[in-house]
């Protein structure tokens, strides 16, 4: 007896306000229906209804003083959802959008992602409702602190092991390791994404956008093409962005936008590795806001106010290739439209679920190579699984041999989509291909341990 139907059914009525995590569970259950004939045994054990149940939810309160002497008190977060294959894995993310329903979405998809890495590990997610703009270092250190003094007993080396999202980076991390080692007096791999000096790995920072370039060059490859001379546009400023500029532009690509949540900016000659300096300057550094690159190339242009999306859309530009590196939902169906219509031949998910289930049902119609976040940005969290090797070996391996592993398990999720896209019927559909190539490892696990 098929299950799926109503495991979604029930989804939508036990968390009806939570439409992301509703969304997320819908697309990735589609598509497992083929798994449902093929494996009755998962039926059997209500695998389908086990998966979208977190093991468990840790929701906190943290309490913090601003610089003016007040108390603030913001929402913390952590879903260890899945660790039948390894501990929980996945990232922090710190935004005033950030409520359970968020949390819970995107700890579901790191339970698929984390399993098509190769590497041991579960899917997890946590953060918090605070919003790091425009905050100074010390506030961002008083709140790292207080969210770590509650987190700190939940995770742990072969336990959780959390890392950066949307907010929370380099400055944060560390913050957070250095109270982390404070309080529980032990130097372990706890975090990734930490600095080079303390345990961090090479290539971590730009491990989600190298990838994704290596994901989306597998994928033009299956059609004879290359990124060379390809007009791409970015969406986001943040780091998978500015790595996917980076790696992109080296292998010949133009790319032409970016964005943050004021604006678009649109240089049409292209953005150069000086260009991409200056960006990660303004944001890395002054944490600037994406609309001075006008000021220092007055031959961009702004769009205050519509994200890349609406800007090709309104205004008609050609792109041959889509990378959103924003946010979720940040594509809807008007926008896949326009980007059909400008001729779009590759869309690859540098975001978490950028976009919505008609923009990939339109993207799949029209035959787009299609390259879910969960396959095209899981070289981030890959590369955090190998910052863990190197923390339990106490060694630190060179750039060139992590790059190197890095595109190596890029390529194998490659295979691992096609692969599994084939095997249940859905050959070249890489939305089919990831959620089953990334789901039968983590079912199989589950049902050798029993009920
Ligand atoms: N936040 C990233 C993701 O969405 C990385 C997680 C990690 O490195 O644990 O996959």
């Amino acid at each position: 007896m098929p299950q799926i139907d109503d495991v979604i059914a029930k989804v939508k009525s036990l968390d009806k306000d939570q439409p992301e995590f509703i969304q997320a569970v819908t697309e990735v259950l589609t598509t497992l229906k083929p798994t449902e004939e093929k494996h009755p045994e998962f039926v059997k054990a209500k695998i389908y209804e086990r998966i979208v149940e977190p093991d468990r939810v840790i929701m906190f309160r943290v309490v913090w003083e601003d610089d003016k002497g007040e108390v603030n008190v913001n929402r913390g977060f952590r879903v260890q959802f899945n660790n039948a294959i390894g501990p929980y894995k996945g990232g922090l993310r710190f935004h005033p959008s950030v409520n359970l329903g968020i949390i819970k979405f995107l700890g579901f998809e790191q339970i698929f992602k984390n399993s098509l890495t190769t590497l041991p590990m579960g899917g997890g997610k946590g953060g918090s409702d605070f919003d790091p703009k425009g905050k100074s270092d010390r506030e961002v250190m008083r709140f790292t602190y207080a969210f770590m003094r509650e987190l700190f007993r939940h995770i742990g080396p072969d336990i959780d092991v959390p890392a950066g999202d949307i907010g929370v980076g380099a400055r944060e991390i560390g913050f957070m390791y250095g109270y982390y080692k404070k309080i529980v007096n032990e130097h372990t791999g706890v975090l990734t994404g930490k600095g080079l000096e303390y345990g961090g790995s090479l290539i971590r920072p730009e491990a989600t956008g190298y990838g994704l370039i290596y994901f989306t060059s597998e994928m033009l490859a299956t059609r004879g093409m290359d990124l060379a001379n390809k007009v791409i546009a970015v969406s986001g400023s943040g780091n998978v962005a500015q790595y996917a500029v980076e790696k992109a532009i080296q292998l010949g690509g133009k790319v032409i936008t970016l964005s943050d949540s004021n604006g678009t900016i649109v240089d049409e000659e292209g953005i150069d590795a000086g260009k991409l300096a200056f960006v990660m300057e303004l944001k890395n550094v002054k944490r600037g806001r994406i609309r001075e690159y006008v000021n220092q190339y007055p031959r961009a242009r702004y769009f205050e106010g519509k994200s890349v999306w609406d800007v090709i859309r309104d205004e008609g530009f050609r792109v041959d290739i889509a990378l959103p590196c924003a946010t979720q939902n940040e594509i809807d169906a008007s926008h896949a439209n326009a980007l059909v219509k400008s001729g779009v031949v590759a869309v690859a998910e540098g975001a978490n679920m950028p976009s919505n289930l008609e923009a990939i049902d339109i993207f799949r119609e029209n035959r787009v190579l299609y390259g879910p976040a969960k396959a095209a940005n899981a070289g981030g969290v890959a590369v955090s699984g190998l910052e863990m090797s190197q923390n339990s070996m106490r060694l630190q391996w060179s750039r060139e041999e992590v790059d190197n592993r890095l595109r190596d398990i890029m390529n194998k999720i490659h295979k691992t989509c096609l692969e599994a896209a084939e095997a249940y019927g859905h050959p070249g559909d890489y939305l089919f291909g990831a959620n089953i190539g990334g789901f039968i490892k983590v079912a199989k696990a589950m049902l050798a341990y029993g009920i």
